[in-house]
């Protein structure tokens, strides 16, 4: 497909960013504020870039209200390398507790088991993850090290709806398909993390947000210095040389954050913009959502026809019109619309009229 525009794009991620953001860094591609240069190529040692991630940091901690006792830091290796960072940072009695909820999850279990002796407390595997399973509080031993929770599942739709009562328990959330979607009370976590390709910027930043009493200086293995917090935050996440354009990225989409509203604008332009294709998705003959009730997504919204030849003709017919990146997981199958922070109410308008023909015309 050739556009001579931009189209819709509702891919998991990377993903679509605000479109200001983006004129914005265009214009200051060349010569970013008369430094005769771009970010790409200064130092990250000089005043320039140093004035770029603590801006980024500052304008994060104003959007979550983030108390004094938290640390921020902008890592690479994504999500994923924070599944081992994980357990390598938190590590003390050596025991941690996972909760199940889907490919993520899992993967971060798994890697959980490669350093200490990680338990499922929960899983929703036995209906395809199309849940979030309640977790008794009984069933997490005060001795664990954490709880890791995935807060939202990008694949399956889902999203905790009340966070699990852990006691002392740090709680360990993967935010990254819903990291500042919406308000959160950033207390009620040992540790946030998430890439940023989802919601906040391009690939190859990963915000890593800790509470400072959790952050070891004496590990209990040899763990590499790039994972370990405590250098990092001596360091300001400048422990070698970080991934500057993305940081400078991540700061642009903060900035536009605060200038819409803050987390409450967020907060109250995803819910809108996922009651709309919710509401179509309950009332349609054709789709439906395979996440029902109160753990639904509301930044990725799985659907099916229940028919996969219907499906891959949807699909195509979406493409043309522009609906870009709607194929769903292999896992779940059907499609999936990703409505993260940049995604317009005129995108989501534009598929539910969309599907609303596409539906009409195979009656
Ligand atoms: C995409 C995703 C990941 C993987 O992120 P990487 O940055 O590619 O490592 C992990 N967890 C969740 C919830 C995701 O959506």
């Amino acid at each position: 497909m050739n556009f001579d525009r931009r189209i819709y794009n509702f891919s998991a991620g990377p993903a679509v960013l605000p479109e200001e953001v983006l004129r914005e860094a265009q214009g200051e591609m060349l010569n970013y504020r008369a430094s005769g240069m771009s970010v790409m190529e200064m130092s990250h040692r000089g005043s320039c870039f140093e004035e770029i991630i603590s801006e980024a940091r500052s304008s994060l901690a104003r959007i979550i209200n983030l108390p004094s006792n938290y640390e921020i830091l902008f890592l690479q290796g994504g999500a994923t390398l924070q599944f081992a960072a994980i357990p390598l940072n938190l590590a003390r009695s050596k025991k941690a507790g996972y909760v199940l909820t889907g490919m993520w999850a899992n993967k971060a279990y798994k890697e959980g088991l490669l350093f200490l002796d990680a338990r499922v407390v929960a899983s929703s595997e036995d209906e395809n993850y199309s849940y979030i399973p309640s977790v008794d509080e009984k069933s997490i031993d005060q001795e664990f090290d954490y709880l890791h929770i995935c807060e939202n599942n990008t694949i399956y739709g889902t999203k905790y709806d009340v966070l699990p009562k852990t006691g002392v328990v740090p709680l360990v959330a993967d935010m990254s398909s819903c990291f500042l979607s919406e308000e959160f009370d950033i207390s009620s976590y040992g540790v946030v993390y998430a890439g940023a390709q989802k919601n906040i910027g391009p690939a190859g930043v990963t915000v890593v947000i800790v509470r400072k009493d959790l952050i070891q200086a004496e590990l209990s293995a040899p763990t590499p210095s790039l994972m370990r917090w405590d250098l990092q935050a001596e360091a300001h996440s400048l422990y070698n040389t970080p991934p500057a354009y993305g940081i400078y990225m991540c700061g642009k989409v903060f900035k536009w954050i605060e200038q819409e509203g803050g987390l409450a604008a967020m907060g109250k332009r995803n819910h809108e913009k996922a009651q709309l294709l919710y509401d179509f998705l309950d009332q349609s003959k054709l789709f439906s959502a395979t996440v029902k009730g109160s753990c639904r997504s509301r930044m990725n919204i799985p659907f099916v026809t229940g028919n996969d030849v219907l499906d891959k003709e949807f699909l195509v017919s979406a493409d043309e019109a522009g609906l870009a990146n709607l194929k769903g997981h292999r896992s779940v199958g059907g499609m999936r619309a990703s409505l993260y922070n940049a995604m317009t109410i005129d995108g989501v308008r534009a598929l539910v009229t969309h599907m609303d023909a596409f539906e009409r015309a195979h009656r």
